[in-house]
């Protein structure tokens, strides 16, 4: 065994088959013990209940190098938790956080030749994941459960630099009042799709949900918080009950408060004051921040004073301590930094 040889850099954002992934089954009332398995591929009924009533509810993070050598992942107790809140919202069975974690130690151990070298930008994408696996035909929620968790290295997500992107203020919804917009699963996602097409079709890289009651608040993107500095350098994040609460997001603001010594703000933002911001930036596990240097509302167009050629100096700052922080340049707070090896 030994590192892969793969060209870490040029890899992109696309699903390689590993070696190793975990299943437990939820079965007879309780989650069963789990297993490593060599097989990528899952065999269901037709009638299961992912296949007619989508429930299912996933997470993302990721293992990397660390300066020192480490494998690590980055606050995977808050992965763990998400997802039992997720089940809830879909009546499906929590999948405990202890098992959680030891299903994601299992699965990086056994594929530790994939984690990407310090350095290269690369890192291994982490996916757990629950759906329901027995029949449903009736509306309900399903007897029987898989929990899996799969691992797919992937590329830097800046190469050459971060540019600014451009968003469009979509004229459709994300997540409805009360529905499922604070949770993290795929059934958000599906429906998210034609939105995407449709901005990329026009030249967009991403879209900016509104509240979905009155279209004044801004919301988030299909798949990053929106992070806004002000002249004054307050940090402002939307606050709503249909945003998806990024655990980047929620780091970065404490990043904010407690490294760069910012004023941190959640409330709600409304779309006719995003010009009066200095710097945009969407958070997410993937990126981390990606700025944002325009954001266009049909013949309303905003610029950021940041530009559109590189990060805003705030929205530097923050993602240069974050990333230090997870690469292990910069002293993490208390258990954010989870060794695997
Ligand atoms: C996963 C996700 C995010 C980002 O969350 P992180 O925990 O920072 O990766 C933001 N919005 C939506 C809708 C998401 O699904």
């Amino acid at each position: 065994m030994g590192k892969k040889e793969l060209d870490w850099s040029n890899i992109g954002f696309a699903y390689h088959t590993t070696e190793w992934r975990y299943v437990a089954d939820f079965k007879n009332g309780e989650w069963q013990e789990g297993r490593l398995t060599e097989d990528p591929t899952v065999t269901l009924n037709e009638c299961a209940g992912i296949l007619q009533y989508c429930q299912e509810i996933f997470e993302g993070l990721k293992a990397y190098t660390t300066a020192d050598g480490s494998i690590v992942t980055f606050r995977p107790d808050l992965n763990a938790e998400r997802m039992i809140d997720s089940a809830k919202r879909m009546e499906m069975p929590p999948f405990p956080k202890e098992r959680f974690l030891d299903a994601l130690e299992q699965v990086i151990r056994a594929n530790q030749d994939w984690v990407p070298p310090y350095g290269s930008g690369a890192t291994l994408y982490v996916r757990p994941y629950m759906f329901a696996s027995s029949p449903v035909i009736g509306v309900k929620p399903a007897q029987e459960y898989e929990f899996r968790l799969f691992v797919t290295p992937v590329g830097p997500y800046f190469k050459g630099g971060a540019k600014p992107i451009t968003l469009c203020v979509s004229d459709f919804d994300r997540a409805a009042p009360r529905g499922t917009g604070f949770i993290k699963a795929g059934l958000n996602y599906a429906m998210s799709l034609h939105a995407n097409v449709t901005a990329h079709a026009n030249g967009f890289d991403e879209n900016l949900f509104l509240d979905p009651a009155s279209r004044t608040y801004v919301e988030e993107t299909g798949g990053a918080n929106f992070l806004f500095v002000t002249r004054d350098k307050e940090i402002v994040t939307p606050l709503s009950d249909s945003i998806l609460p990024s655990i980047t997001r929620r780091s970065l603001m404490y990043v904010a408060e407690h490294y760069l010594g910012l004023k941190t703000t959640t409330r709600k933002v409304r779309l006719d004051e995003l010009k009066d911001f200095a710097e945009c930036g969407l958070c997410g596990t993937a990126a981390v921040i990606s700025p944002v240097g325009r954001i266009v509302d049909h013949n309303d167009i905003i610029n950021f004073p940041s530009g559109m050629d590189e990060m805003g100096p705030v929205t530097k700052e923050l993602y240069d301590t974050l990333t230090g922080i997870q690469q292990g340049t910069i002293e993490a707070p208390e258990g954010w930094i989870h060794k695997i090896l």
